[in-house]
């Protein structure tokens, strides 16, 4: 859980950019209060705070960027969470939406590949008072093995196919979230395990930084 009314000053612009996702069409409550609790302007970095409420994406270093907060709620509305669920995400990046999802699910597993980028989430979820993450530093693309099975992954980088490990390690009637493509343009999709098979629905076209491992691009 996390304490996004510690610094009123930004809650008036933390309010605008939750309408601008109702005005785009996010509908789940749940999503719109995650994002209306979680106090993004931490997790940007200083030079750009004063964007951290605009929809936008923006950069957060090592050459990566933190998504545009309509395509974090637009996917993380596609999970269909209760606030039961263990969910394990791939590609921490600066722990925003490893925040959003610690207000939506019970526990979330986050593996971030960059030291630099999971050392940096690390102090900034704790000042969010957030509790039910746990970070690995590592290739996601081979999962978390030691949590499995989860109920929901999200992945939060392009890959060429879905890493064989995820299927593994996703429950049965679990949804696993990844753009699937190759390195400039995906399709989010959505897949949904049952009897043990991945059912696929195309969400909406993406443009994410690619997923580098072994079960994704080489590096
Ligand atoms: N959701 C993040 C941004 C994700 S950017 C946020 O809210 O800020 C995509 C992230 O995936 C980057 O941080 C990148 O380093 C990471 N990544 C790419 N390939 C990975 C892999 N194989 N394992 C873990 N993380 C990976």
């Amino acid at each position: 859980m996390v304490a996004g009314a510690v610094e009123p000053e930004f809650r008036g612009a933390r309010r605008r950019l939750v309408e601008t996702l109702q005005d785009k069409g996010i509908r789940d409550l749940a999503v719109l209060r995650a994002v209306d609790m979680v106090p993004r302007h931490l997790f940007v970095p200083t030079t750009v705070r004063h964007r951290a409420y605009e929809d936008s994406a923006l950069p957060i270093g090592s050459g990566q960027t933190i998504s545009q907060p309509f395509v974090h709620a637009r996917a993380i509305e596609q999970l269909g969470l209760t606030g039961q669920e263990k969910v394990l995400e791939i590609g921490t990046g600066s722990g925003y939406q490893t925040a959003l999802l610690s207000e939506l699910a019970a526990q979330v597993f986050s593996v971030e590949r960059f030291r630099e980028l999971l050392d940096k989430a690390r102090p900034l979820l704790q000042q969010a008072n957030v509790r039910n993450v746990s970070l690995s530093l590592g290739d996601g693309t081979l999962g978390w093995r030691e949590y499995a099975p989860y109920d929901a992954i999200l992945v939060s980088a392009g890959a060429p196919h879905v890493p064989p490990a995820l299927d593994e390690q996703l429950a049965e009637g679990g949804r696993l979230l990844i753009p699937l493509g190759d390195k400039e343009e995906q399709m989010l999709t959505l897949l949904t395990k049952r009897g043990g098979r991945l059912e696929r629905r195309d969400i909406t076209p993406v443009r994410f930084v690619p997923l580098i491992g072994a079960g994704g691009w080489p590096s």
